[in-house]
């Protein structure tokens, strides 16, 4: 395996060896080289920036759900390093072609005409897309694949990206072609845009993955890595069957669902909008309830949208859309979040900083509470670059700015996903101490507050939360370097020899003893990289908090406020 460097501005590329980098993968590979090429003060859209796109220490390999990809780079959201991971075909084409990252460094002049990168068996080229300029991700992709073959996986940014929004996405086809997939937070796509990259091509024709070292071992461990999957009960009947908005109604009930603005921990139409209603209509439409977002997923937890006539809205339509663009902004119609969420993948925006920047403007009273076709013409202004649109593309926090409104749902400036701290403390330690700004899926607490994985841990209390979410941070950062997709950990969590199968399955690639130690070796490692940007960066404890708020709010229905300090929390950070 190859890192491949790419100097933006001369449109050159080099092959190196992994040297120093050897055998990190993922997040681990991405974050240790933002750590050691990055300046931690440098300007995030700035030549000096890099951005790291690299495939998983597993991916490739025959193991369930082990295509993800991570991108890394400085964030122009949060000032600090970031992380973003997808789906979608692209991961397995580049550990198919050989290499471990592709690395976007330089930047050309701010005029440059933009570009496509081509990467094949036979090398990698460069052509001007003056035609895709401004082009959504879903006309642009559809035009590459044309040009390039249907089996060309692509990495694409949209009119946001190109716009240099702080909100900005990088977009993954998937198997069907469809750019649904998203690097969706961090506004990675903005760094993309200033490198005048409009989207990279892959062609894995002719190549075959690097072969794994035992493969023996290896069938053996992957066969108890998809028991372990096939047989828990929210990896193999909960996400398949109703997609991740199955947490629509479990959140709400738990009254931690933000509503208005986390105003509320419930939303009235909290039904409508829900992973069963979604797929009922799905099913009454012709759409499709259950597909995978890259080959070798066992979960399937995402889906085909479709209108009244059967027609394809969108896919990957996932809780944090559902609940950002629905009860979040009070709109309960399925098909207007769905068309929202299209919009998003199309202008290439994160759905989660999006839906809550919407409802940041519905408080400024931009437009009306609940009024999803008014959204939708205001996410569309990020397109024409209308200095509406400016705003919003910029996310949430400067949106608030912009409007003088006090109610900033942001963490280091990146918005709070779908679940309101004051009822799920554990996922209020992550936003605050995790160095990814709010962000869910790095230490996903509501495992053992609400769904009792994994333990449990009592979600108004204070008791618990630390060690519980410093744990989840640690076993994510791994789980991301190694390509699985998140939603393994539910049946990680409760399996007793699902990290021991996971350590098999890294040991028989690469051929060496790998142990349960050195899963979480690599947590720890990574974690440690990046708090150390974020220091260099100029970050201290003052940064690790909730907005005030939430500190001094109480959410219905349970009335509680969120009370651990920013003193109680730096527990949460490995050191
Ligand atoms: S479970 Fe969902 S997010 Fe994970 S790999 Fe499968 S489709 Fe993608």
């Amino acid at each position: 395996m190859k890192i491949l460097r790419i100097d933006t501005q001369k449109r050159t590329s080099a092959f190196e060896e992994l040297g120093a980098y050897a055998g990190l993968g993922g997040r681990a590979l991405t974050s240790r080289m933002v750590r050691a090429e990055v300046p931690a003060t440098c300007h995030a859209l700035s030549g000096d920036n890099k951005v790291v796109i690299a495939t998983g220490t597993l991916t490739g390999t025959i193991a369930a759900n082990s295509g993800r990809v991570s991108v890394g780079a400085k964030s122009p959201l949060t000032g600090g390093i970031k992380e973003a991971n997808a789906g979608g075909k692209f991961s397995q084409m580049m550990a198919k072609l050989g290499i471990m990252a592709i690395v976007l460094e330089g930047k050309p002049e701010r005029d440059a005409t933009p570009c496509v990168i081509k990467i094949d068996a036979s090398g990698v080229g460069f052509a001007d897309a003056a035609d895709l300029a401004g082009k959504g991700t879903y006309e642009a992709c559809a035009l590459l694949n044309a040009k390039h073959g249907e089996k060309a996986g692509i990495m694409a940014i949209g009119p946001a990206g190109e716009n240099l929004q702080m909100a900005a996405s990088i977009q993954f086809t998937d198997p069907e072609n469809r750019p649904a997939r998203a690097a969706g937070r961090g506004g990675l796509g903005a760094v993309v845009g200033s490198k005048k990259v409009k989207a990279i091509v892959l062609d894995d024709s002719g190549c075959k993955a690097e072969p794994v070292a035992d493969k023996e071992a290896f069938k053996k461990a992957a066969k108890r890595w998809a028991e372990i999957l096939g047989s828990h009960p929210v990896t193999s009947q909960g996400l398949p069957g109703f997609g991740t908005s199955i947490l629509v109604n479990v959140i709400n009930e738990a009254g931690g669902l933000p509503t208005k603005n986390f105003r509320f921990g419930r939303f009235e139409h909290a039904a409508e909008i829900s992973g069963e209603k979604m797929v009922e209509i799905i099913n009454a439409r012709g759409g499709k309830a259950k597909e995978g977002c890259h080959a070798g997923c066992m979960i399937q937890c995402s889906q085909k949208y479709v209108d009244e006539k059967g027609q394809y809205i969108t896919s990957g339509f996932e809780y944090e859309t559902v609940w950002a663009m629905g009860a979040n902004s009070l709109i309960k119609d399925l098909d207007d979040i769905a068309r929202l969420d299209r919009a998003c993948d199309d202008l290439g925006l994160d759905t989660i900083d999006m839906g809550c920047a919407i409802a940041v403007a519905m408080d400024a009273g931009i437009i009306p509470w609940g009024d999803g076709k008014a959204a939708l013409a205001l996410l569309e202004k990020v397109r024409t670059g209308d200095p509406l649109g400016r705003i919003i593309g910029n996310g949430t926090g400067f949106t608030a700015q912009a409007f003088g409104v006090d109610r900033a749902p942001v963490v280091k400036n990146q918005s709070l996903p779908a679940y309101d701290p004051r009822a799920v403390k554990g996922i209020g330690v992550t936003y605050a101490t995790t160095p990814m700004g709010a962000d869910h899926t790095a230490g996903y607490a509501v495992t053992a507050n609400i769904l009792k994985v994994g333990g449990s841990v009592d979600p108004l209390s204070k008791a618990g939360q630390v060690e519980l979410s410093k744990n989840l941070q640690i076993a994510t950062a791994a789980v991301d370097a190694l390509g699985l997709c998140l939603f393994v950990a539910f049946a990680v969590l409760d399996t007793a020899d699902a990290v021991q199968c996971i350590a098999d399955m890294v040991a028989a690639k690469i051929g060496q003893p790998f142990s349960v130690d050195d899963v979480v070796a690599i947590g720890v490692n990574t974690l440690k990289d990046e708090i150390a940007f974020n220091k260099d960066a100029g970050f201290t404890v003052q940064h690790d908090q909730l907005p005030g708020f939430f500190l001094k709010e109480p959410l219905a229905p349970h009335n509680t406020t969120f009370d651990l300090t920013a003193e109680e929390m730096q527990a949460a950070k490995v050191s």
